[in-house]
């Protein structure tokens, strides 16, 4: 029997993969397969579903610009409205009947001779598709601690990303790991429902005051009646994200009093909300804002003035069947152990599986031998009719959505031209992709993570060898524009 052929195979149904399949469709390919480990879509909508889960770009702005949704109930909507906005639009884009979930993918090999991708699926199916793409997200892969004794542990363990809400957490001594974005929103939520909490902390994190604020119905219903209105929002909106990034991280050399106003700003913020001077001593950063992914909060500082809150920044030794053991020397029992220890991105991520191309040439092998690189933050020599969707130098601007509708772009362009040069496969050529990697290296020179005090920060932007790879150093306006009118002649067609 002769085996199916699809257009093309995406990884991932979150809103990357929702966004490239509706560019798909858009031109033509109507026989999709999408796939994803997890039971629905949505992505990080879909796996996070801890108390306290909200989008920290409001919401007019992260969100597709072609499908705006008038109805967010806040200016930072809560987690459960971007997982049902996924699958309003998968829905309305016809997307999800492509979907396949439950679905883990073990690895992608490139067939030269029959020029497509084998994709290779837990339990031992195997697609082939003329398209491989890969929408597995950046902050995809849970990192679990390594720390002594920690399996040792008889209480609850929760990672943030399996939240279990059987678990009643009322009167119970808790310990969160973590002082991330997910730990400043989780923590004020659970603290008033336990008994005790500690929480540990390794590097404190920049929080600055969130406006925030309900939408009132009117102003959803005038959005619905005027998009143009929630447009401009919008756009107000994109233009406070890019000057944040382009002026506070890539263009710091030059920039530096802005970062410093706002480290002044979140300062008064935590001398405001924390009472006991000690404490606020230890939640003081000691490194340059926009180094590490900063957050705010109204709510995050205060809790540590509640008398069942304990922060600990003494570090772990161990950790023992009942309780968490500092280097100090002292010992806090617990029940409870909340992991909010985030992702690792670049040990196992990037690419999420293994990824063969031309010539046997591995992706993840390449990319840690060789630097970590993509054209425009989308394509990689060796890997022909492979669009890598979370590539380094790809994530640009705040909003995830400006990066998704760049590559969305990319790939009409590029699509386009394989298309009226009736080609099979295209190919990104070497020249083209070192001349962009090297006009990113360079770009990165004026930003925040080589001018400012990153030292001690433990940065998920850097790579493991030290280099800011993740995004990239550019405008979204200019990523948006390159997009648009890359030379064409930068691929190879065949
Ligand atoms: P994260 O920022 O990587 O934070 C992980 C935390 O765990 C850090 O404080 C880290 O300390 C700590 N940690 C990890 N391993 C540890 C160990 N062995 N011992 C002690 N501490 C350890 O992860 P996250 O908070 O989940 O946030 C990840 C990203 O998700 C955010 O930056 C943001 O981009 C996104 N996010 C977005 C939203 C939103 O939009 N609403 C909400 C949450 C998260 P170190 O800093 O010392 O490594």
């Amino acid at each position: 029997m002769a085996q199916t052929i699809h257009d093309a195979a995406i990884i991932g149904a979150g809103f990357g993969g929702i966004g490239a399949a509706i560019q798909l469709r858009q031109l033509g390919y109507d026989d999709l397969v999408i796939l994803d480990r997890e039971s629905d879509l949505g992505g990080t909508w879909h796996v996070n579903r801890y108390p306290g889960l909200a989008v920290d770009i409001p919401s007019s702005t992260y969100s597709y610009s072609f499908e705006p949704n008038p109805y967010w109930s806040r200016l930072y909507a809560p987690g459960a409205e971007l997982k049902g906005y996924a699958a309003h639009v998968a829905t309305k884009y016809d997307v999800r009947r492509h979907m396949r979930f439950d679905t883990v993918v073990e690895g992608a090999v490139w067939d030269e001779d029959e020029q497509h991708w084998t994709v290779n699926i837990a339990g031992g199916e195997r697609l082939h598709a003329r398209l491989l793409l890969t929408a597995t997200g950046f902050l995809s892969q849970p990192a679990f601690p390594d720390i002594e004794g920690i399996e040792s542990f008889a209480g609850t363990v929760i990672h943030t990303t399996r939240w279990d809400d059987s678990v009643d957490l009322a009167g119970r001594r808790a310990a969160v790991i973590g002082t991330g974005a997910t730990a400043v929103q989780l923590i004020p939520e659970i603290a008033p429902r336990l008994a005790e909490l500690t929480v540990y902390q390794r590097t404190a994190i920049w929080v600055t005051p969130k406006w925030d604020g309900a939408v009132p119905k009117r102003v959803q219903k005038l959005y619905a009646r005027v998009p143009l209105a929630q447009r401009a929002v919008r756009t107000v909106g994109n233009g406070i994200l890019e000057l944040i990034m382009v002026a506070g991280v890539l263009k710091y050399r030059r920039t530096k009093l802005l970062n410093r106003a706002v480290e002044k700003m979140a300062l008064r913020h935590l001398a405001r909300q924390v009472d006991d001077p000690e404490t606020r001593k230890k939640l003081t950063p000691d490194y340059t804002f926009g180094c590490k992914r900063p957050t705010f909060s109204n709510t995050y500082f205060r809790t540590f003035n509640r008398d069942n809150v304990h922060l600990e920044t003494s570090p772990i030794t161990r950790i023992e069947p009942d309780g968490i053991v500092t280097a100090d020397g002292t010992k806090t029992p617990i029940d409870t152990l909340v992991l909010a220890t985030g992702f690792n991105l670049w040990d196992t991520n990037f690419p999420a599986f293994e990824v063969i191309g031309r010539d046997g040439k591995d992706l993840g092998k390449f990319w840690r031998a060789r630097q970590f690189q993509a054209y425009e933050g989308v394509t990689v020599p060796g890997f022909p009719n492979f669009i890598s969707l979370n590539s380094p130098y790809s994530y640009s601007g705040l909003s995830y959505f400006t990066t998704i509708e760049s590559q969305m772009r990319h790939m009409k362009r590029l699509l386009g031209e394989v298309e009226k040069r009736r080609a099979s496969t295209f190919e990104v050529t070497e020249e083209a992709n070192a001349e962009f990697l090297g006009r990113m290296t360079d770009l990165v020179e004026d930003s925040v993570f080589v001018n400012g005090s990153c030292a001690t920060s433990r940065s998920y932007y850097f790579n493991q060898h030290g280099m800011a790879t993740l995004l990239r150093p550019t405008s979204t306006l200019n990523a948006f524009r390159e997009a648009g009118s890359f030379p064409l002649d930068d691929y190879s067609y065949a």
